[in-house]
């Protein structure tokens, strides 16, 4: 009898591994997909979405649609490795071989208050202030009687803080916007790179805190680490993201974060029935550039998993898996972006792309994601699918009508 893979999470990661395993069995091997949301969630739009972008909308189903991937839309409570069992909402699901696929949120339990006072970029099926509800709450502020320009404070000074940051002065120029940081600006970018972003920041007026962990957030005002406070309107939190704590509870070999140790071919070191890719695992030994939770490192890594646990299944060998990384590109609104290129081993070069080509590459890998799953698709003889429709079109005032 064929073996039953079964992946969970339909993010980059998990549908990738889905379309790339199904085109490999070609029929061999039973596959379930299993999410908690029934479209596929464009993370790394999602401070487009904040900030009243719709964006296209694809189903789960029919970008699975004739690859033989069965997709069971449910969340995930539990995985037991002895019985080789997934608790689903609705009932258990065996497997033979699992993915793991479960991507990230943002950490909102460290700094208290965040939870209760702030918003995140999360989609909204994972945190009920996310993404949807910052749009409504971004949307919703006006400028007061006394012609005081409504305060929007970012926490996070990485990739997200600053995207968010730039598209939000961008869209809303009558909005005041901070940024405020535990370490500096562009920590971790080339010289160039970082030089770029600050004067980037510093040309949209945007008030930029550097060095300054946040204590406390509470109704409309953050207490700073250094006794300051800081009032808002609304708090954006972009301090990091968690894992889902599943494979920790299953008593998979994690790391402090949650994610699945894996080998050089994504299997779990502790459980090698088991596989992880995206923001899920942590290779233990990893052979090419460092791997950190992103789109860029999760797109690669679904497709060599999906390889690799069609292989097992029909008996055949793995094969290892090395990131290489040229950059990863920054957006700073829709006309302005930064690339910092990379070698690699990961190392930066100091010769970052910025401008509108940045704006135009940032675009270009951001819009390439969509073609791999549409490019796994043709190679398996099926035709191109389909976005259902754009996202409900969200309140959004436009800045004219803010300031009116
Ligand atoms: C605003 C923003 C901008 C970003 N920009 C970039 C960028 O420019 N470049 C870059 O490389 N990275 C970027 N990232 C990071 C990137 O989005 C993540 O690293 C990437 O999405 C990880 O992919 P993944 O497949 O591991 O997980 P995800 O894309 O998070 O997918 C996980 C899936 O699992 C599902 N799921 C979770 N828990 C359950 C459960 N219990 N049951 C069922 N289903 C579940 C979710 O619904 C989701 O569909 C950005 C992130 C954000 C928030």
């Amino acid at each position: 009898m064929s073996e039953r893979i079964v992946i969970l999470g339909a993010g980059y990661a998990g549908m990738l591994a889905a379309l790339r395993a199904s085109r490999r069995a070609r029929g061999r091997a039973e596959m379930v997909l299993v999410n908690a949301d029934d479209h596929f969630v464009e993370r790394i739009r999602l401070h487009q979405h904040a900030m009243g972008e719709s964006l296209r909308r694809w189903s789960i189903a029919s970008l699975l649609a004739g690859t033989g991937v069965r997709f069971e839309h449910a969340r995930v409570q539990r995985i037991d490795p002895e019985r080789r069992i997934v608790a689903l909402e609705g009932g258990a699901l065996p497997y033979d071989r699992l993915v793991l696929a479960l991507g990230s949120r943002t950490e909102v339990e460290r700094t208290p208050g965040v939870r209760e006072h702030a918003f995140t970029l999360d989609a909204n099926e994972v945190h009920t202030r996310g993404a949807t509800a910052l749009a409504k709450a971004i949307s919703q502020l006006a400028v007061t009687a006394g012609g005081e320009r409504p305060h929007v404070v970012v926490c996070g000074g990485g990739l997200c803080g600053v995207e968010v940051v730039t598209e939000l002065v961008e869209r809303f120029p009558t909005i005041r916007a901070s940024l405020v940081t535990a370490s500096g600006v562009g920590t971790g970018m080339s010289p160039k790179g970082a030089r770029y972003v600050r004067a980037a920041l510093a040309r949209r007026g945007i008030d930029v805190l550097e060095n300054i962990p946040v204590r406390s957030v509470h109704d409309r005002v953050l207490e700073m680490g250094n006794g300051s406070r800081v009032g808002f309107d609304v708090c954006v939190w972009t301090g990091g993201f968690v894992v889902p704590p599943l494979a920790r509870d299953a008593g998979l070999s994690v790391n402090e974060r949650g994610q699945v140790f894996v080998d050089a071919c994504l299997r779990s070191v502790s459980h090698p029935r088991i596989y992880a890719a995206g923001d899920m695992a942590m290779q233990s030994d990893p052979p090419g550039a460092p791997l950190y939770m992103s789109c860029k490192a999760a797109c690669p890594m679904g497709l060599r998993v999906g390889d690799n646990v069609a292989a097992a299944a029909l008996g055949r060998e793995e094969r290892p898996f090395a990131f290489i990384s040229s950059g990863l590109p920054i957006s700073l609104g829709r006309a302005d972006g930064v690339l910092d290129t990379r070698r690699n081993d990961g190392t930066l070069r100091n010769l970052p792309v910025t401008g509108r080509l940045g704006a135009w590459v940032k675009e270009a890998i951001t819009g390439s994601v969509i073609t791999l799953f549409q490019a796994e698709r043709w190679f398996s003889g099926l035709g191109s699918a389909r976005p259902v429709d754009s996202s409900r079109a969200l309140p959004t005032r436009t800045p004219k009508q803010l300031s009116a």
